[in-house]
């Protein structure tokens, strides 16, 4: 059965083989055992119920907690040809009622519904007679009180599955691995622990990161810079930050979007549609953003702020890479993050004993700050998962800046804050040590300090960073007020009594990504065009990883194309044809050897083509066709049918081609080839007005 199952893998995915755990859950769910499966988001859940749904007779109901993600899921699996739908609120009663008659008629193999409608009447009754062989339970920790994000319908799911007249199978499926959480849902469906698998929860792609006492600001301003073409996420801890953050990326004129709580339900889908669209390249958000987002190629997420917990953390962190692409996780470490974490404890209204629980993780998310064994690594410890293997790439890991001793600077700060006799905060302390004349200075008399001014060739910014390491390795401890003031610890009185020695690592975080590079631009662009003309965000047409993969092989036909992961059948049908001649320009530089072609892969089922694609194009335009029209009769884009063109005459056919670029065009494109030379497409583009297209420069190229 599982050779069956790793065949539609193939037909409808695209990819080769399952990945660890995926083989596992789907023998098991086959077996008719219900079962939990536990993975790390991006871990492939969503696969472990879409392929044993195509090979049960009945219909598979999947519960999903977020109404606005199905709408993504069922694209997604319509683009691969799967037969699949969602109901819910989003849709109008009538639509609702059709789409629930279309079940009872057996078009659909998978339909979508958040935990509610289990329990309403009506759908009850309508499924009554309908064949149920699955009930896929996504993100089944919700169903946990431990958990994170409770829902007390979650709960009533059990009873549902109880009422119906056939029992179905039962896969619950969460990121989740705590044991209280874990045991939690297992108790609810009866699933004994050998029904349970759990895979290794190491994210491998990832990369994390723990930076403390820098300018944040500063910090992510540059990192965004630096990977201005790369999508990503930066959480903050409040409504208020994230405004503040987005208005300043804004005005720096950064592509950027926001979400938070406090936005309309209108403003809210509008950001959140950007950012999936790839209109806007980062979203600032709280963590109210994102809980399902499965948006594959986010390079990085940007914690401004520590989270509340370790669980909370690794699932945002997790949204990274979810392609399986290299990825940062950045997490920007400031002792204030622990007092906003302990206001919001503080704040909110749960049990006393709900709210130590609360602090104790608290606890461990800020050990996680300090830790310096391999972040990954602590992670797992964390979810219960002994390992002693390092990830070798994260901050801990590759930390080889330079340690530099810093005990002499160290004990100057904490005599001046002793002798400030621990009743004042940084900035003061900070403005003490540089020599200020500020007017709180002065009235206080602290220019009289034997510590005033030591650190004068200093900044007060770097002084208050270098105050704020010293908070984080705990030989400052600053009260918890408002206005903290600084005390010193034990740790800090040993240095001063020269018993101990500080050390400070430079920090050093690899900034850029992924090296940009042409063939994968080229492919973006063309993902883009075709994802807005059939309205589904670009991801859902190819991820980021089968672009890198196309962009390195270079495919130049069908045969060679569908041996990339990510090109199943329904899509090398739909969209091959445009790919490939996307790809032709820059057949010479193909290095990679023809890959062996897969004969289990369905190849033997290729569509016979009979006359090539490109000069079906050629005559049109021939026949007087305008390329738009073109591109409309034949549902390809504007860019596919002018390669084509180039193509014919590459072939010698009798075109005219500069008769597709504006007189306009062509005088700027001349002009920035003198500038930037004529090697490469992409420097060229990207000094041009957005509207001139990479066709157009391709032509003024030819015709040189
Ligand atoms: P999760 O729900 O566990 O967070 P998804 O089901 O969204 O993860 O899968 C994450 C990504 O991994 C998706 O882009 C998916 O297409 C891809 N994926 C899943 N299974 C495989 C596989 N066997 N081989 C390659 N890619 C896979």
């Amino acid at each position: 059965m599982i050779q069956t199952a790793e065949r539609y893998l193939q037909q409808y995915f695209g990819y080769p083989s399952f990945r660890k755990g995926q083989e596992e859950i789907i023998e098991n769910v086959l077996d008719r055992n219900d079962t939990v499966g536990i993975m790390p988001t991006g871990g492939g859940k969503s696969i472990c119920y879409q392929i044993p749904a195509l090979m049960f007779p009945g219909i598979t109901i999947v519960v999903s907690p977020l109404i606005s993600l199905m709408k993504d899921q069922v694209d997604t699996l319509i683009q691969a040809g799967y037969s699949a739908t969602y109901i819910n609120s989003a849709l109008t009663v009538t639509e609702q009622q059709n789409r629930l008659y279309q079940l009872g008629q057996k078009q659909y193999k998978l339909v979508y519904v958040a935990p509610e409608r289990l329990e309403e009447e009506s759908f009850k009754r309508a499924i009554q007679h309908i064949n149920i062989s699955m009930i896929a339970i996504d993100e089944a920790h919700c169903i946990s009180q431990w958990g994170h994000d409770f829902r007390p319908s979650y709960m009533n799911i059990p009873r549902f599955v109880a009422s119906l007249k056939t029992k179905p199978i039962i896969l619950a499926l969460t990121a989740t691995a705590t044991p209280a959480v874990k045991e939690d849902i297992c108790s609810s469906f009866h699933i004994q622990d050998e029904n349970t698998f759990i895979t290794g929860f190491s994210r491998e792609n990832l990369s994390f990161n723990v930076l403390k006492g820098i300018d944040k600001l500063r910090f992510t301003e540059s990192y965004l810079a630096e990977n201005s073409k790369q999508t990503g996420i930066i959480y903050a801890a409040t409504r208020k930050e994230v405004e503040q953050l987005y208005e300043y990326f804004l005005n720096k004129g950064v592509q950027v979007g926001k979400y938070h709580g406090g936005l309309s339900k209108d403003e809210r889908s509008r950001y959140q549609d950007d950012f999936l669209n790839d209109n806007v390249t980062v979203i600032v958000a709280t963590n109210a953003f994102g809980m399902g987002i499965d948006k594959s190629n986010v390079r990085y997420v940007i914690h401004y702020n520590m989270p509340k917990n370790l669980e909370a953390y690794y699932q945002e962190a997790g949204r990274a890479g979810r392609d399986g692409e290299d990825s940062e996780c950045l997490l920007l470490f400031s002792p204030q993050d622990i007092r906003t974490q302990k206001f919001l404890v503080e704040q909110s209204e749960v049990t006393d004993d709900l709210k130590s629980k609360e602090y104790q993780k608290l606890q461990q998310m800020v050990d996680y700050c300090h830790t310096e064994i391999c972040l990954q690594q602590y992670v797992l410890h964390y979810f219960g998962d002994e390992t002693e293997e390092k990830c070798g790439k994260c901050s801990n890991c590759k930390n080889d800046g330079e340690t530099v001793e810093m005990t002499k600077e160290s004990q100057m700060v904490f005599s001046c804050i002793k002798r400030m006799k621990e009743k004042f905060g940084k900035t003061l302390v900070a403005q003490v040590l540089t020599g200020s004349s500020n007017k709180k200075v002065i009235q206080f008399q602290f220019d009289k300090l034997s510590t005033y001014g030591l650190l004068k060739d200093w900044s007060a910014k770097d002084v208050g960073q270098f105050i704020d390491f010293l908070i984080a390795e705990r030989y400052i401890q600053p009260s918890e007020d408002a206005y903290p003031v600084l005390r010193l610890t034990e740790r800090a009185v040993s240095v001063l009594k020269g018993e101990e020695q500080v050390f400070r690592k430079e920090q050093i975080v690899k900034k850029v990504i992924q090296e940009d590079n042409e063939i994968f631009e080229v492919l973006r662009d063309l993902r883009k065009e075709i994802a807005s003309r059939e309205n589904v965000p670009p991801y859902i047409i190819f991820s980021d990883k089968t672009l890198r993969e196309m962009s390195a092989v270079i495919p130049l036909d069908t045969n060679e194309l569908i041996e990339i992961s990510g090109v199943g059948k329904q899509k090398l049908d739909k969209y091959g044809e445009a790919f490939l001649t996307a790809l032709e320009p820059f057949k010479e530089k193909k290095t990679v050897s023809t890959v062996k072609i897969n004969a289990a892969k369905g190849t033997g089922q290729r569509k016979e083509t009979k006359k090539p694609s490109h000069h079906t194009t050629f005559e049109l335009v021939k026949q007087g066709m305008s390329i738009h029209d073109i591109a409309n009769e034949r549902e390809i884009t504007v860019t596919t049918a002018m390669n084509h063109l180039i193509k014919c005459h590459e072939e010698d056919l009798d075109i005219d081609l500069e008769q597709f670029v504006s007189p306009e065009h062509k005088v700027l494109i001349l002009e920035v080839i003198e500038q930037v030379g004529a090697e490469r497409l992409k420097p060229i583009k990207e000094a041009l007005p957005e509207e001139v297209e990479y066709y157009e420069i391709r032509i003024v190229l030819q015709s040189k």
